[in-house]
C-alpha cells in the first residue's frame, strides 16, 4: 500500500466492507471525510468532543484496525485537532472506544518511523505457510 499498490477491488472481502460501509450508520455525522491521504469514514461531535468513527466488517482483526485509527488521532492531534476514536462492527453490534494516549502516541510514532524503513527495504520473503493470504486482496501481485 505504501507503493500505491492498490488491492484487487473485486475480491469478495473488500466488497463485502464497502458495502457494510456504505449500509451501516446512514445518519450518524460526516461521512467519508478526506483529510490530507486520510479518509475518516465518519466524523461525529458529541459532547462537545470530536468523534472519529472507523467501520469494520467484523472482530477479527481489530488489532489493526485500531492502530489505523490510533495514527488519525494521532495526525489529527499534530494538526491542532483533539479527537477521540471508536470503532465500530456493525454486524456484531461492537463500539469500541480508541483513546490517544501518550504511550500509544510514542508506540504510533514507532511504528510509522518502522514502516518507512521497511518500505525503503528490499521486498520480503513471503512464507509459502502463511494462512493469511487466502483472502487477501493482494494474493494476484504476491503469489502470480
Ligand atoms: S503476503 Fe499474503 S497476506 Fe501479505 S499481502 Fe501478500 S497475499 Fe496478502
Amino acid at each position: 500500500m505504501a507503493h500505491r499498490i492498490i488491492p484487487e477491488q473485486d475480491n469478495v472481502f473488500i466488497e463485502l466492507g464497502r458495502l457494510i460501509h456504505e449500509t451501516s450508520y446512514e445518519n450518524k455525522g460526516e461521512r467519508d471525510v478526506q483529510i490530507d491521504n486520510m479518509r475518516l469514514d465518519i466524523v461525529q461531535n458529541k459532547d462537545r468532543k470530536t468523534i472519529i468513527g472507523e467501520i469494520k466488517k467484523s472482530s477479527h482483526s481489530l488489532k489493526g484496525a485500531k492502530d489505523q485509527l490510533l495514527y488519525y488521532l494521532l495526525r489529527l492531534k499534530n494538526m491542532g485537532v483533539k479527537a477521540e476514536g471508536i470503532l465500530l462492527v456493525p454486524k456484531e453490534k461492537e463500539r469500541i472506544p480508541v483513546i490517544l494516549t501518550l504511550d500509544e502516541e510514542k508506540r504510533i510514532e514507532k511504528m510509522c518511523k518502522d514502516i518507512k524503513i521497511l518500505v525503503k527495504g528490499p521486498i520480503p520473503s513471503i512464507s509459502r505457510k502463511q494462512s493469511s493470504c487466502k483472502n487477501c486482496a493482494f494474493y494476484t501481485y504476491c503469489w502470480a
